[in-house]
């Protein structure tokens, strides 16, 4: 795997491939990557010829700086799994890389970005706008490949390129999970090891839940969620909700023939974990 400091480099290397047709498969990435990261880079190796890596903790997407300075960087691991995963090219930029000094470009998300985690991290969704505008213009794959742990993002980032007109595929690619259920994450290796165990009630409440809704209803289901959340000690709660699975409007009624999802977003301890379960 070749790694790439600088977006004019990288963009030479490409020229290689696809002056040959070949097509390119990207995922972009913050780092500290564990086997959700991997399950991507699978996906992207399956379904594209080369397939590019980025890594870079976007400054300008997130709203609490603790949040950012304490991001994990684990950057030889992070190669040595690339590279064992069978990436093509590893893109590892600096912020003046990305950002030229003039930059002020703003994105707007309409209702997408004032629910969930746009109402919660004010200024979060621009960024990822920004950053993922920027690697998308940059690196022109034919497809890139997201999580749908971050399911906002996903349907953000369709839309961004939609309002860009950029002539890639976004492709939503299932959750890994640990064994015990807790979401893959980055941030789950700042827990300390009793949050980690508190941690996975998360994955066991959602589970819970949906077996609740249809018999309860959405707003008994949700109180029961917000209780047992607060009455965890380590966990506080952010938000819980029912939405409609291709708009994210929230749903006051269930109605099993409307694809539903659930999205949860909780602190334990100081860190912020967020998941979703399709329940129909
Ligand atoms: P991050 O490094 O957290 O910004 O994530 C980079 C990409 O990996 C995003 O598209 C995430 O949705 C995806 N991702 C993170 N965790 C998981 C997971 N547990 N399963 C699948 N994809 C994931």
């Amino acid at each position: 795997m070749q790694v790439f400091h600088t977006i004019d480099e990288l963009k030479i290397k490409l020229a290689e491939y696809t002056i040959l047709d070949k097509t390119i498969g990207f995922v972009p990435t913050m780092g500290a990557l564990h086997d959700g990261h991997v399950s991507l880079i699978n996906f992207s190796k399956k379904q594209c010829d080369i397939t590019v890596c980025s890594i870079f903790v976007n400054p300008t997407q997130f709203n609490n700086s603790e949040d950012l300075a304490r991001y994990p960087k684990t950057p030889e691991n992070d190669i040595l799994l690339l590279t064992h995963a069978g990436c093509d090219f590893l893109y590892m930029p600096t912020v003046d890389d990305i950002y030229p000094p003039d930059f002020n470009r703003t994105f707007h998300f309409g209702y997408l970005e004032t629910i969930l985690e746009g109402a919660s991290r004010a200024g979060h969704f621009n960024g990822v706008g920004q950053v993922v505008s920027i690697l998308l213009e940059g690196i022109k794959p034919h497809k890139a490949f997201f999580g749908s742990k971050d399911y906002q993002q996903v349907m953000i980032v369709k839309t961004l390129v939609k309002q860009l007109n950029l002539p890639v595929e976004i492709v939503s690619c299932p959750i890994l999970r640990e064994p015990d259920g807790l979401a893959m994450s980055s941030r789950n290796m700042r827990l300390t090891a009793q949050e980690r165990k508190v941690a996975a009630l998360i994955p066991k409440f959602l589970n819970e839940v949906k077996g609740m809704i249809k018999p309860s209803g959405i707003d008994e289901a949700k109180k029961w969620m917000k209780h047992q959340i607060e009455s965890e000690p380590l966990m506080t709660f952010d938000y819980f909700e029912v939405c409609d699975a291709t708009s994210l409007h929230e749903l006051k009624e269930y109605d099993e023939t409307v694809s539903t999802v659930l999205l949860i977003a909780v602190f334990v301890g100081k860190i912020r974990l967020i998941d979703n379960l399709i329940i129909s």
